[in-house]
């Protein structure tokens, strides 16, 4: 196939981000081992909010947003090797290269690689940063694009690809399964796939929001016990040494008490934190704090955990919480000011790309 004409929605003013304008852009060269994707829809991560809103450092000027991408496969490279075709309904995440050939690429640990590279935001070697998925066609290394399977709908399958494997990856690493005490703390999108995820899995689950008003939502999607820990003081008393694993899928650190968190683990339990907080957010701990547990932080997942999950997700038929949205510049926009504002149970994605750029 020949060179595609790539057109997305870009930040082009960073002062009034939410406001994306549909552009042209440029890619990157097709290697031989690419492959091109026709998007179909896209979910719509806390990250791109992030990025779109400079919250990172200052969004690179045309910047196209977007790492739960969902498409078919228009253009395969000559020298691919992992049986992608032309047709394949595939997805891509938010790793789009890393080495692959250093020993945590080899082991199987991509996010991990000193040469990641993410699909929009953190560039190339030669400086190049890519573009995502807000756009019709995706251009990615084929290691990183990953077949879905025939029974999960697209609009789910997409938001999967980012937010599902991020919390998948440190429950399924940490060994959450029946007998296990898990909390999910902060119950956006990737917490609520995390309710989900670690209710299949098997275990016992704690859902941790700051406020009331998602209680009833949060036991509907499966959680067996609902804290609220700015509005109920005391949420401590009561869990003492309870829980084994406890993933954190918040967006800042600014109202969440780690060391809290610390008094209710078992002896040995574990806190992976996934958030991605604005530049200048640290994490601060008292020296013995949180003595007896292991804290630490996670980066998406690999290519074989996505395969792993979406495995879970089509052998259980699990099913989302998934609001579509029909791309456009009004599209964007509303995304991204109800993402804002916390406006979402649980997951925006944008649909109908045919419409928009067929
Ligand atoms: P989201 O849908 O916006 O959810 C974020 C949730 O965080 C909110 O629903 C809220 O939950 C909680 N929250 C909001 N403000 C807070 C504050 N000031 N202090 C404590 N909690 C707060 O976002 P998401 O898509 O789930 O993404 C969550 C985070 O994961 C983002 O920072 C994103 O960049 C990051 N991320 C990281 C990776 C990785 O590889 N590590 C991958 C993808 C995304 P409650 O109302 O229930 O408290
Ligand atoms: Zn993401
Ligand atoms: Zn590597």
């Amino acid at each position: 196939m020949s060179e595609v004409q790539f057109k997305g929605f870009g930040v082009v003013d960073r002062e009034d981000w939410k406001h994306t304008k549909l552009i042209s852009f440029k890619n990157r060269k097709f290697n031989d081992n690419d492959v091109d994707v026709k998007v179909e829809c896209c979910g719509v991560c806390g990250s791109d909010i992030h990025r779109a809103s400079s919250h990172w450092g200052p969004c690179k000027e045309g910047q196209v947003v977007g790492h739960e991408i969902v498409g078919h496969v228009v253009r395969v490279g000559s020298a691919c090797k992992l049986g992608l075709k032309i047709g394949d309904r595939v997805g891509i995440g938010a790793q789009a290269f890393s080495c692959l050939k250093c020993e945590r690429c080899l082991d199987g640990h991509e996010p991990y690689c000193a040469h990641f590279v993410s699909t929009y935001g953190r560039p190339y070697a030669d400086g190049f940063i890519g573009q995502g998925g807000y756009a019709n066609y995706v251009r990615c290394l084929e290691n990183f694009v990953i077949p879905i399977p025939d029974n999960i709908p697209s609009e789910t399958a997409a938001p999967l690809m980012c937010g599902g494997i991020t919390v998948f990856s440190p429950l399924y690493r940490h060994n959450c399964g029946p007998g296990k005490k898990v909390g999910i703390v902060g119950i956006g999108g990737i917490g609520h796939f995390g309710v989900i995820l670690a209710k299949a899995m098997g275990a016992e689950v704690y859902a941790f929001s700051r406020r009331q008003n998602k209680k009833e939502d949060a036991l509907k999607l499966g959680a067996d016990h609902y804290i609220a820990t700015l509005e109920d003081e005391n949420w401590v008393d009561g869990l003492y040494n309870k829980l084994d694993l406890v993933v954190l899928c918040a967006n800042s650190f600014s109202d969440i008490d780690l060391g809290k968190f610390a008094k209710v683990m078992k002896f040995g339990g574990v806190i992976q934190s996934i958030v991605a907080p604005p530049v200048g957010e640290n994490i601060v701990l008292p020296p013995f704090g949180v003595s007896g547990i292991t804290i630490g932080s996670s980066a998406i997942g690999s290519p074989n955990e996505i395969k792993i999950l979406l495995d879970l997700v089509s052998k259980k038929n699990l099913k989302f919480w998934v609001e579509p949205i029909p791309i456009s510049e009004e599209g964007v926009f509303q995304v991204f000011d109800r993402m804002e504002k916390g406006d979402v149970r649980f997951r925006f994605t944008l649909t109908d790309y045919n419409k928009q750029f067929d």
